[in-house]
């Protein structure tokens, strides 16, 4: 039998933290599903499909890894794709204590998908997609944090300063 294992998020945009995570993970899955939560309630700067896109494209070379938008519970998405797996990235201790109490609601509501948490490589211990946001609308440098093509669709997103003034990003003051 095949294991699957699902990694679900936003990846809004996805950053390298997250492809770093989705090629250790596809190693240890015949099939590694990358799911995108589509987020209708939450207003996010990317749409679903353009998520999908950077995601497919950012992931084109691993093997075995697929990327599909989902709604609703990740356990029910887990269950539909036959995925006994859930994967989540940690950074920091907030990671963990968001991920344990999400891993315990899950267990509850699906005994039999279990979830592996992966340790972020130090070098996007730092990053997030929020992250990515508030640097790319402040005009600064993404390199080593996204590949091209999302820090292309980052800086089209920001190019006028209506879309910067009407988005949507959280910001943790790296400009003060
Ligand atoms: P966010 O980046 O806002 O946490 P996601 O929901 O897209 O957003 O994250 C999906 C998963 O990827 C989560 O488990 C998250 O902890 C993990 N992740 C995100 N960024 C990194 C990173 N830099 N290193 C490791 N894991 C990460």
């Amino acid at each position: 039998m095949k294991t699957i294992g699902l990694y679900p998020g936003t990846f809004d945009p996805i950053t390298n933290g997250h492809i770093d995570i989705a090629s250790r993970a596809a190693i240890l899955f015949d099939q590694l599903v990358i799911g995108i939560y589509d987020r209708p309630l939450k207003s996010l700067l990317f749409s679903t499909e353009e998520r999908i896109a950077m995601a497919n494209e950012a992931l084109k070379d691993l093997p075995h890894v697929r990327v599909e938008g989902y709604s609703g519970l990740t356990v029910n998405f887990a269950r539909q794709l036959g995925a006994r797996f859930i994967v989540r990235g940690l950074r920091v201790i907030s990671d963990f204590e968001l991920e344990f109490q999400m891993a315990q609601i899950n267990r509850k509501l699906a005994p039999e998908i279990d979830m592996i948490c992966l340790m972020t490589d130090i070098r996007y211990a730092f990053l997030s997609s929020s992250i990515v946001k508030e640097v790319a609308m402040a005009g600064g440098c993404l390199e080593e944090m996204v590949p091209p093509h999302v820090a292309g669709a980052l800086a089209k997103k920001f190019a006028d300063a209506k879309a910067r003034a009407e988005a949507n990003v959280k910001l943790i003051s790296l400009r003060d």
